[in-house]
């Protein structure tokens, strides 16, 4: 399955833009070739294709797209203050601009459009206040998983009750996406709907089944010990996940038929 520890990072992230693990640098600022040259205006967010992308405010969405930005969002809080996301793969359907989201509310999926193409999905993260200029968000980025971390304690509290009364199950972690992909489900699981129709079913939903579950499930996800010290050692899990790819795919891929080549790259693309 998987799927609910999706819907769990929706509802327990707090005002983190991706709902699943993602990973991002200080790179405020780093030249970027363009065109037209610039320096980088916000930082990349870097994570699995298709995850959700929330609003980290409330606020305007504005949909637009445009050749270095691909698909994009902005999103403009009351006091003109607005977040600008590119490179998107999807917006939500129905979503349309001009209507009020709230924060955490998810306003896309994580893609590698527009001057992204055929690189690592991300998402590019603009904050402007007072809708002036941009500010190097890591600052803010790095809060707000801060606070996500520090809120586990409460979800704990308010969801533990539904959390006893869940019936065991193997713990699919939004650090394990690659496990979760539905075209390698194992011989007990069925591969189920398209996660990204089942996500907005859920967050369409907030009294439905679906939340409830995943409610549960951040208390399961946070009692997890040392949960920001698995983040890291997932992303470096990732990263050797990705060195072995590279190896495999250089040392087989002469000699492999194009049609079965696809069994050397990890599901999910980057
Ligand atoms: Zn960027």
């Amino acid at each position: 399955m998987g799927l609910p520890a999706l819907e769990v990072e929706i509802v327990g992230m707090g005002r983190f833009p991706i709902a699943g693990y993602a990973w991002y640098r200080d790179d405020w600022l780093e030249p970027r070739v363009g065109p037209p040259f610039h320096l980088h205006q916000g930082n990349d967010v870097f994570a699995d294709c298709g995850l959700p992308v929330r609003s980290p405010l409330d606020g305007v969405l504005r949909l637009t797209s445009d050749p270095l930005g691909g698909t994009t969002v902005y999103v403009t809080q009351a006091d003109a203050t607005y977040v600008y996301m590119a490179h998107l793969s999807a917006y939500v359907a129905g979503q349309v601009s001009g209507q009020t989201v709230r924060t955490g509310q998810v306003v896309g999926f994580v893609g590698n459009s527009g001057d992204a193409q055929g690189g690592a999905c991300h998402v590019h993260f603009e904050i402007h206040p007072l809708g002036g200029a941009a500010v190097d968000p890591k600052p803010s980025l790095d809060r707000w998983l801060g606070d996500a971390l520090a809120g586990a304690p409460r979800l704990v509290a308010l969801y533990g009750g539904a959390q006893r009364s869940r019936p065991q199950a193997p713990i699919a972690t939004g650090l394990t996406p690659r496990f979760v992909d539905p075209s390698v489900a194992g011989p007990t699981g069925s591969p189920g709907p398209p996660r990204a129709e089942l996500l907005w079913a859920s967050a369409a939903s907030p009294s439905g089944g679906p939340l409830q579950l995943a409610q549960a499930e951040v208390a399961d996800l946070v009692r997890t010990p040392g949960w920001a010290q698995a983040v890291a050692q997932a992303e470096y899990q990732v990263r050797q996940w990705r060195q072995v790819d590279e190896t495999v795919l250089r040392l087989l891929a002469p000699t492999t038929p194009p049609a079965l080549r696809y069994l050397f790259v990890t599901p999910g693309s980057w």
